[in-house]
């Protein structure tokens, strides 16, 4: 790892002279990382990795002269949303510096089903925002979004996220027509500012930030519903599964969220727990207040009981307001539950599992059978492609990198795919492919190969 000389920075502080910049060692060390923890195979390799200085601009021009600066003394540039990627994404493996992006979080924009942000906007600030928009006709909100919605941005999530609350309707942010355009500085002596549009975004999209500070983005939005919440336990995994797969299929039913766990992951959800009858499975589920009673029908034919429920109002009180005892109940699905799991539980980490279209339910109940409190499975129903689409992330309890491998191979063998969750590289990260748009485009953005080094393989970058 090439250590970056003390003059290119002294030299670059001095051109961002009036751009807010820290470099105490407690700052260094919080902008440096990011959830890289939940795993114990990227823990060691990343705890020690640190930028030398954190620029936090707060408008595009100022991006702007960050981005010649580094490129002018070649100095490393990692941009930074919320900071909660779980691969280490946004760790800057040669130091150098990181581009605090949060402070670029106006709306631009905004018209009847689709919206412009500034790309440190962060999720939850953006449905605010678009609640409190009297003047647009109709409410709108973001078609889905991580389960940080609190402390993710856009931006961070179009670089380094996937799916979430939502995409059991909507998809995911790889799908066509999930962003609209996007506006990168590109890391050059002279930064160009660059507008992509349509399938052009897919040269940035999912890239790490390796070819393309994102400065803004367009994104369509949904028209709200009024989002309650459930929790229904079953008496099987099996049970559950089957009713999160028909949930996911009865497009008559408008819901945001369908998480489904293995009985034994409620008592890693504090506040959750008590609610769910011991030993069974359950489902969290966000539903449009209406629809609770068609749930709650569909339930009750996969042997479904309703063991909790919250109106809409008190539910976005505890997204937006923090109101209540209990969190929004997003912040129990998608990668809070391991997060829930590992505070109880150090040595718990996950995995990223595709079930396989059609035997979804036998390969949850083989692996339910064979693999005992070692993989406890948590899933999250999406739709994609016209159907339902059966996704995991579940709980493993870490012995060796050996054990999981075996593990992952199982999975496989029973017509599973898994992301793997414990690389940093972004050309290792499972399913996704970095097709060659984002080479290409990264040759052109980044010349002196500064932006986020280390998480192309040199193959791919060069
Ligand atoms: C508890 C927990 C739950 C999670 N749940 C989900 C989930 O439901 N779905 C999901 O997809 N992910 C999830 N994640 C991962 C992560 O929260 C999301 O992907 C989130 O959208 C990342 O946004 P961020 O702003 O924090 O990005 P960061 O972590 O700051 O950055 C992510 C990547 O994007 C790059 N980047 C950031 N901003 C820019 C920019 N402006 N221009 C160019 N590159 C940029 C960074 O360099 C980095 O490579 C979860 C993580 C945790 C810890």
């Amino acid at each position: 790892v090439a250590a970056v000389s003390a003059p290119p920075l002294d030299a670059l502080r001095a051109d961002l002279a009036d751009i807010a910049v820290a470099d105490d060692p407690g700052t260094l060390r919080q902008k440096s990382r990011d959830f890289f923890w939940f795993s114990p195979i990227l823990k060691p390799q990343l705890e020690d990795k640190r930028a030398e200085l954190v620029a936090m601009p707060r408008t595009r021009d100022e991006v702007i002269r960050v981005a010649a600066a580094c490129a002018r003394h070649r100095v490393p540039v990692t941009a930074r949303g919320g900071g909660t990627g779980n691969y280490g994404q946004a760790v800057p493996l040669e130091g150098g510096v990181v581009l605090d992006m949060s402070g670029l979080d106006r709306l631009v924009a905004v018209a009847p089903g689709a919206a412009r942000f500034e790309a440190g906007a962060r999720l939850l600030d953006i449905d605010r925002a678009l609640r409190d928009r009297p003047d647009v006709p109709g409410r709108w909100e973001l078609r889905f979004h991580p389960s940080t919605r609190k402390q993710a941005t856009i931006g961070g999530f179009i670089a380094g996220g996937a799916a979430g609350c939502g995409s059991c309707t909507w998809g995911q942010i790889s799908d066509a027509g999930a962003v609209l355009a996007l506006e990168v500085v590109t890391v050059e002596e002279t930064p160009r500012v660059i507008e992509l549009a349509g399938d052009d975004v897919r040269k940035v999209l999912h890239a790490y930030g390796v070819n393309g500070i994102i400065t803004e983005v367009d994104v369509p939005l949904a028209p709200w519903q009024p989002w309650a919440e459930r929790v229904v336990a079953f008496p099987t995994l099996a049970d559950a599964a089957r009713f999160g797969y028909a949930l996911g299929a009865s497009e008559g039913i408008a819901k945001k969220e369908i998480g489904i766990f293995d009985g034994r992951i409620a008592p890693f959800l504090k506040r959750l727990a008590p609610m769910v009858p011991a030993g069974n499975a359950f489902a969290i589920v966000m539903v449009a207040e209406p629809q609770g009673p068609a749930l709650a029908d569909l339930a009750s034919t996969h042997g479904g009981t309703v063991a909790y429920v919250r109106g809409w109002q008190e539910a976005e009180a505890a997204a937006f307001e923090g109101a209540g005892d209990m969190p929004p109940l997003y912040e129990y699905c998608w990668n809070h539950t391991t997060l829930h799991a590992l505070r109880i539980e150090p040595d718990i980490t996950y995995l990223q599992v595709r079930f396989p279209a059609g035997n979804e339910v036998a390969l949850v109940e083989a692996l339910e059978a064979e693999l005992g409190d070692e993989l406890l499975l948590h899933l999250e129903v999406q739709r994609r492609f016209g159907r339902v689409f059966v996704s995991g992330l579940p709980l493993l309890r870490f012995r060796s990198a050996e054990r999981m491998a075996e593990i992952v191979a199982r999975i496989e063998a029973g017509g599973g795919a898994v992301s793997n969750p414990h690389s940093y590289v972004l050309d290792d990260a499972g399913w996704k492919r970095t097709d060659a748009p984002q080479a290409a485009f990264k040759a052109m953005a980044d010349p002196h190969g500064l932006m986020n080094p280390g998480k192309l393989k040199a193959a791919t970058a060069a």
